[in-house]
């Protein structure tokens, strides 16, 4: 008889060794970011997050910009050149910390210099990503407008050709980082189709007024962008991208960074509960020594490790050139699907201490009902799934 193998241990933290995955490269980097959050937001981001605002984004996007984090995945023009799965682990870290810090890095990285770097001309390239991937110039993206989310094709906001210019007019809605933007990737109709425009906001005509009263996302800026007749050099069109398809390929890098991001949130959730459920004593005993409680936990974190684990097979196959559209939809539904429901478990767990921001479950739990919402509701990821499945389109 053969002795069986020595098996390690079982890592509670890491109940499937998914950490096995990585080389010393990627745990470097998830390291540099996990203490950076660890430094800088989760001492302060309780009273952010009750206050409503971020002071000081100036120095956090700059401090984002010396550890690698803005760009990540982006070569060339000052950017990391991380690859996709070291990029989805720094998303994964912020957004243990808050979604709101995870928000300003996706939408600096994965939509405003993506657009560019992708679609932008090299004089584009060369004037605004270096900065950006620095963090001396905030970014922001509007696609969204008042009445025109899920179904941007629909889009208002209008630029005209007026002699050798673009003349743009129109408002966008819910822009992350919009007051605070040096720069705006502005998406509008033209007679040729759906163009992007890079705006710097300091032009005649631009305004960006920050939205108040949110109860998600709160340490996060969040804006509307209103163009009056913005008149640009007939250079700030992005000249790689027409029609939908343009904006549609920068939700799907930033939905790729939601796919892992989502799971930071949830990975924060359980661990609060695991700790909870492991002091409080209610009948004489620790409320984790409960079955109904010991189910939440394990269904919990059988959710957040298949989560994570789908985040790595996405992250390589973006790494390998092939990951399609519809598996970073896949992503995104079941991954924040499922991290909204392991914070709202938590929350029960804690009892009334889970509605307090002394603990970090609902700030995360309300956060998340954005994430839900943005870059792709559920309901757009069901139906891209759908009509992948069925050849059907039920869009419309
Ligand atoms: C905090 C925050 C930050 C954001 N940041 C940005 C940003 O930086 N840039 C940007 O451009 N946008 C941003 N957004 C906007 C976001 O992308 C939109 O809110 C999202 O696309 C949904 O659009 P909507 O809110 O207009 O909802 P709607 O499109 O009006 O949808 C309302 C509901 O109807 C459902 N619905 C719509 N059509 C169908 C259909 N055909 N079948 C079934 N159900 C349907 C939706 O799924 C949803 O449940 C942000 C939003 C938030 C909350």
């Amino acid at each position: 008889m053969t002795a069986s193998p020595k098996l390690p241990p079982f890592d509670p933290t890491d109940p499937l060794g998914i950490d096995e995955l990585l080389d010393a490269e990627d745990l470097a980097v998830r390291d540099t970011v996990r203490k950076w959050a660890e430094r800088r937001v989760l001492p302060h981001v309780a009273e952010w997050y009750e206050k409503g605002e971020l002071p000081g984004i100036r120095e956090l996007a700059r401090e984002l910009g010396e550890i690698g984090a803005l760009g990540m995945s982006l070569s060339g023009y000052g950017c990391a050149g991380a690859g996709a799965v070291r990029y989805g682990l720094a998303c994964l870290e912020l957004e243990a910390a808050d979604s709101g810090i995870r928000s300003l890095v996706s939408v600096q990285g994965s939509l405003a210099m993506y657009a560019i770097h992708r679609f932008g001309s090299e004089e584009q390239k060369q004037t605004w990503l270096p900065r950006m991937a620095s963090g001396e110039v905030i970014g922001c993206f509007g696609l969204t407008e008042p009445d025109h989310g899920s179904d941007p094709a629909s889009m208002r906001t209008y630029a005209r050709r007026d002699g050798g210019d673009w003349v743009l007019s129109g408002r966008k809605m819910w822009i992350t980082n919009g007051s605070v933007a040096s720069v705006a990737v502005v998406w509008a109709q033209t007679e040729e189709g759906i163009r992007g425009f890079v705006v710097p906001t300091d032009r005649p005509g631009f305004a960006a007024p920050e939205i108040r009263h949110k109860w998600s996302l709160r340490a996060s800026v969040t804006s509307e962008l209103i163009m009056d007749e913005v008149r640009l050099p007939a250079d700030a069109v992005l000249p790689g991208a027409i029609g939908l398809k343009g904006p549609l390929s920068c939700l799907s890098h930033a939905r790729y960074g939601i796919v892992w991001g989502a799971m930071g949130a949830a990975r924060t959730c359980f661990e609060a509960a695991v700790d909870y459920a492991r002091t409080r004593e209610q009948f004489g005993k620790p409320i984790g020594g409960f079955q109904l409680t010991q189910a939440k936990l394990a269904d919990m974190a059988v959710e957040l490790h298949k989560g994570i684990l789908l985040a790595h097979h996405l992250g390589r196959r973006m790494d390998a050139g092939r990951l399609r559209p519809e598996q970073v939809s896949f992503g995104k539904l079941n991954n924040v699907r499922e991290a909204i429901e392991i914070c709202r478990t938590a929350r029960t767990i804690l009892g009334a201490n889970g509605i307090s921001l002394e603990y970090p479950v609902m700030r995360h739990a309300t956060n998340l009902e954005s994430v839900l919402t943005y870059e792709g509701t559920v309901e757009m990821h069901q139906l891209v799934l759908g009509k992948a499945l069925t050849g059907l389109d039920a869009f419309r």
